[in-house]
């Protein structure tokens, strides 16, 4: 009879531990239901990517939020240096990188691109007074620029390993600059505007250093991620959505 008693106790008790974990179960489902897309970037490249309070803002920041929604996932942001952006993606760290990034031939070696939604121009920034009047008196000069990004590259090529200081990011580049450490500082255009916008005594040269397409980067294996996100991204192209995130934060004049 105590025994009975005691299976009995047993078996509801297992009952009741079988209804709580099936609930659990399910709540997780629910929770998970909305998979994540973990997007790496660099938040100090202005108007792309860049801090406002505790969020990252900006055109990736806002196309890459639309793509999420089209697909119905949930964006994750992660904020990393440039250099780290590829290889967390080839490691599966991220599902991708989107940091007004370049397509170059080396860098399709490692991991595939999109589309291509924007374009890029490498510009250099002097300090007003400068003596370096156009890009063909920056040899021999001090260059600043963000490691690993191809205004590195070229300029590492074009100008010599000796001339070039390398930053982590954008707002330290020209730090460095305000503070005399570099002689100029080569970055994209748009970025180069917002910081001459942001800093006093910085200009902008005229010429024009290379052109460039930027896409969002991909693992090589996840080509089923790429055409997903390569299919909202084309629906955003074609629906104007994208032009509008851009005219936000580009002013046309
Ligand atoms: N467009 C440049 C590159 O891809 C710079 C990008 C960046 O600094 N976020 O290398």
């Amino acid at each position: 009879m105590k025994n009975l008693k005691k299976i009995i106790a047993i078996v509801a008790a297992l009952a009741i531990i079988g209804v709580i974990f099936a609930a659990c179960t399910k709540g997780g489902d629910t929770k998970d239901a909305k998979e994540t897309l973990v997007m790496a970037t660099n938040a100090e490249f202005p108007p792309y990517e860049y801090h406002e309070g505790d969020s990252i803002v900006g055109i990736d920041a806002e196309v890459a939020a639309a793509i999420a929604e089209k697909l119905g996932m949930e964006l994750q942001i992660e904020d990393v240096s440039f250099d780290s952006i590829i290889p967390g993606v080839q490691a599966g760290k991220y599902d991708m990188g989107m940091a007004g990034m370049t397509v170059t031939d080396e860098r399709l070696e490692s991991v595939n691109f999109s589309t291509s939604y924007a374009k890029g121009v490498q510009s250099v920034i002097v300090p007003e007074a400068s003596d370096i009047a156009t890009i063909d008196d920056i040899a021999g000069k001090k260059i600043g620029v963000q490691t690993s990004t191809t205004g590195d590259i070229y300029a590492t090529g074009d100008y010599g390993e000796e001339n070039i200081t390398r930053y982590d990011n954008g707002a330290v580049a020209v730090q460095a600059l305000l503070s005399g450490k570099v002689d100029c500082v080569i970055i994209d255009n748009e970025p180069a505007k917002s910081y001459v916008a942001a800093n006093e005594g910085l200009k902008i040269l005229d010429t024009a250093y290379a052109e460039e397409d930027y896409a969002i980067c991909f693992n090589k294996a996840d080509t089923e991620l790429q055409e997903k996100v390569n299919g909202a991204l084309e629906e955003l192209i074609a629906d104007g959505t994208l032009q509008g995130i851009v005219d936000k934060y580009i002013n046309a004049d």
